[in-house]
Formats: structure tokens, C-alpha cells, sequence
């Protein structure tokens, strides 16, 4: 019996479990995942908590979303003894492995901020919306907001869901709106960006949207520290705040680092068409826990994890891996009112206006605001606990495709 042995039950892992346990007959595999939680997280439901979505939405036992054959290990890793082919759980277990996938993602780290953490200000008037608690803590805030200066704010980059910052001002914007105090709400976007997103044709159109709602937009801004209602930058620029709403530091599991096994971020270094490790071959890194250079999300997961899933296959038959990911990523993004935009991109497009994914049909808008959209992303809740984390084949290509794509317009 051969061991594949999955580290973390979230998005990517999930998935990955899930799709392998169909395609590796049970007598000859075992799949074992570990996991430390019991409760596993829809993280773009999190962006509607404060805004008064049911929490409850966005959580389901983690052990229902796994398929019969699937042995879940409750626990939290300690290291992993590559030489070895072990890991070692904190309570001591060590669990041997023919083939390891690491997927356990990034995590948001305020302690790595100077004052950003400070029990007088965290979840006080410093809040993040990055987890489960931070979302139901920020809901509490903005409801008891009176108006003054409210900052969102992105530490650096990496991080998971690069639009979800730029969703949760447009939100912002619509929800004070809908009070009828946004005149008594000053609304500020700091980014270490130059613009409003990465890629130049998004940042544009992104960039614009802040405009039209008098969103201001604080560029090239690095947080040194957090001091009290103020974020401070190294080269020593302020930006006030009453109300601070940050992504911090997103970084990889610290076993990863204790591991020898990543980088300054704790990011495992992978091949970014395999997503094998660059130092051992029996050892990949799906989802956000690698170092691939495309957003950090759950749609990268997916497509990823279909290529990975075939060469995977031919991995352990000894065969040469022939499926090649190109970082294919798309992402709703939410602008209030019951509206939002897609983007669609890949390793060396970025996203460009368009429909997706019927050429000229749509229904979705590339880069354009649409009602369309808006009802997309709440579908996808749906698709994400019945067709994406059961690991059932969805009818849209891994890879990105150009038609429908407008590169100039
Ligand atoms: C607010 C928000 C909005 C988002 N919106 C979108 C969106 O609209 N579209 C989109 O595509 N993506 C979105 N994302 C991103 C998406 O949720 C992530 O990219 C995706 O969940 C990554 O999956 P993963 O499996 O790599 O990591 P995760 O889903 O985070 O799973 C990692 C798992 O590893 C476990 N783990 C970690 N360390 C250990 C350890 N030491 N021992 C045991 N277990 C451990 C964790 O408990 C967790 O269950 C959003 C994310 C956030 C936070």
C-alpha cells in the first residue's frame, strides 16, 4: 500500500483529496489529510460578514467535505522530515509518506507589524476581515461606526484574493451610502502598489471605480508601524485613522520554514507548471502555500489542481508529468450595489475587458461592472461546497483562453 499524505484540509487540499481519492483505487492507496481545525471556511464569504452576512454561510464541518476513503488526521505539523519521508505532528505522531502535497496556505500575521497587534488597538480600532473572527468582530465595529476617517489598508504582497481589499472599500462605499451618512464617512485605499492593483489595464479600470466614489488612494505606501490612529510608513509619511480595516502580512505555515522547506515568506519554491518542489521529488505545494507568481486564490487552486491531479497520475507511474499550469486565475469582483466585475488572467496576460467564458456572450463582463457579475459571485458559494471542494468536473477549461478577450479597447 503506497501513501499519499495531503497537509491541510482547505481549499486546495480539499480538492485535491477529494479528486485523487476517485482516480486511486483504495487498495492501493491510502490518503491520509491533516488538518488542525474542525471547521473548514468559505474565505470569500468572509468579505459579506461585515457588511451583515450570516457567518454561519461561510462554515461547514470540515470532515463533510471529505469523501469516504479519505483518512482525516486532526492535528497540528510540527515539521516535516523530508530526508525521511515523515512528518512529525506536534503531539509527537509521525506519520510516514510515498508522496507529500503541502496545502496549507497563508495566513495573515498582524504580529509582524509593530503595533499593528497591540491589544489596545486589535479588534478595537484595528480589525481585519482576513479571518472568521476578524469578519464577525468588523461587523460588530462598522455597525457602531459614527462617521471619521476609515482606512483600508494592504500590508504587502503577497496576499490571498489581491481584489479583496478593493471589493471591501467598494462596499464600504455602498454601505455608508445605504446608512445615509457617507458624507460623514472619509474613505482612504492604502496600497504598497503603485496604482490600485498590479497589473496595469486592471489598475486603470480599478483606479477609476475608487475615483467615481471618492475613495482616496494612497500609493507606494509600506507600513513601517501602527501607531495610535496612525499608520506610519518607512519613509515616514502618516495616514490618520479612526477606523483601520488591514490585510497583514500574509505568510506561509511556520512548519514549512522549521522544515528548511521555504522561503522568506515561508512559501514553499516550486515548479510553476508542476507545482513540483524544486528540491524534492516526491514533493508538491497546491494552492497558496506555493510560490507561484499569479494571485493567491481559490480559482488558482482549482485550475491548478485539475492539471496536477492528471500528472500527478503519471508521477507515480514513473512517467514524465505532460500537463503544464499557466496560472490561470480569475476573480469576481464585488462594487456594491448589487453589482461587481470579473477579471480573467494568466502567468503572462493580465486581465483585459472582454466577456467570459462564451466568446461575445458572456455572461459574465471582463473588467465591466454588471449585475451579472454580482449574481456570479454568489453562485459561486454554491458551485465552491458542491462541484469545486467535492472535486466533480465543472465545464470551464483550466486554461486561460484569449477569445473573448479585447487586448485594446
Ligand atoms: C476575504 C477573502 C476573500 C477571498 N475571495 C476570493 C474570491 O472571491 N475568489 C477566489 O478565488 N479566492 C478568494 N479568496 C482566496 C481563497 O480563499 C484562498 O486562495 C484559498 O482558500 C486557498 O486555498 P488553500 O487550500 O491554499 O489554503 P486554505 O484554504 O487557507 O487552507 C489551508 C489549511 O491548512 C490548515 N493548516 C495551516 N497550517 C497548519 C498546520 N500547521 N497544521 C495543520 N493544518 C494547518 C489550515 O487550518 C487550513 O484549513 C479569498 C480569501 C479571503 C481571505
Amino acid at each position: 500500500m503506497r501513501r499519499l499524505l495531503v497537509l491541510g484540509a482547505g481549499t486546495a487540499g480539499t480538492m485535491v483529496t477529494n479528486k485523487l481519492r476517485r482516480r486511486l483505487a483504495p487498495t492501493d492507496w491510502d490518503i491520509t489529510v491533516v488538518e488542525q481545525r474542525d471547521r473548514h471556511f468559505y474565505q470569500p464569504g468572509f468579505l459579506f460578514i461585515p457588511f451583515g452576512a450570516a457567518p454561519g454561510k461561510a462554515v461547514r464541518p470540515t470532515r463533510s467535505t471529505l469523501r469516504p476513503g479519505i483518512t482525516l488526521r486532526r492535528g497540528q505539523i510540527d515539521r516535516v522530515l523530508p530526508a525521511d519521508n515523515q512528518v512529525l505532528l506536534t503531539n509527537g505522531e509521525r506519520l510516514r509518506y510515498d508522496q507529500l502535497v503541502i496545502a496549507t496556505g497563508v495566513e495573515p500575521r498582524p504580529d509582524q507589524t509593530p503595533g499593528m497587534r497591540d491589544p489596545r488597538r486589535w479588534r478595537k480600532n484595528v480589525f481585519d476581515f482576513y479571518t472568521y473572527e476578524g469578519a464577525v468582530a468588523l461587523a460588530g465595529a462598522l455597525r457602531a461606526f459614527a462617521g471619521g476617517r476609515l482606512v483600508v489598508h494592504v500590508t504587502d504582497l503577497p496576499i490571498k484574493c489581491p481584489v479583496a481589499p478593493l471589493e471591501f472599500a467598494f462596499l464600504a462605499d455602498a454601505h455608508f451610502r445605504q446608512r445615509g451618512m457617507r458624507d460623514r464617512v472619509e474613505l482612504v485605499y492604502a496600497t504598497p502598489l503603485a496604482g490600485a492593483f498590479t497589473k496595469p489595464v486592471a489598475a486603470r479600470h480599478l483606479g477609476a471605480m475608487l475615483d467615481e466614489r471618492k475613495i482616496a488612494l494612497e500609493p507606494d505606501f509600506l507600513v513601517e508601524r501602527v501607531d495610535d490612529h496612525r499608520l506610519i510608513s518607512y519613509d515616514d509619511r502618516e495616514i490618520p485613522f479612526d477606523l483601520l480595516v488591514t490585510v497583514p502580512l500574509n505568510m506561509g505555515a511556520e512548519y514549512v520554514a522549521r522544515s528548511g522547506l521555504g522561503d522568506e515568506l515561508n512559501l514553499v519554491p516550486v515548479d510553476r507548471h508542476t507545482l513540483l518542489s524544486r528540491t524534492w521529488p516526491n514533493i508538491f505545494a497546491i494552492g497558496d502555500a506555493n510560490d507561484l507568481p499569479t494571485s493567491k486564490a481559490g480559482s488558482v487552486a482549482h485550475f491548478s489542481v485539475e492539471v496536477f491531479a492528471d500528472n500527478f497520475l503519471q508521477h507515480v507511474r514513473g512517467e514524465p508529468m505532460t500537463g503544464r499550469f499557466d496560472g490561470h486565475a480569475n476573480c469576481f469582483v464585488e462594487s456594491g450595489d448589487g453589482r461587481g466585475l470579473l477579471i480573467d488572467f494568466n502567468y503572462d496576460t493580465e486581465p483585459l475587458p472582454g466577456r467570459y467564458p462564451v466568446p461575445g456572450l458572456g455572461p459574465f463582463r471582463l473588467l465591466r461592472e454588471s449585475p451579472v457579475n454580482h449574481w456570479g459571485k454568489l453562485a459561486f458559494r454554491w458551485m465552491y461546497w458542491n462541484l469545486l471542494l467535492p472535486g466533480r468536473p465543472i465545464p470551464l477549461p483550466a486554461r486561460m483562453s484569449m477569445a473573448g478577450k479585447h487586448p485594446e479597447e
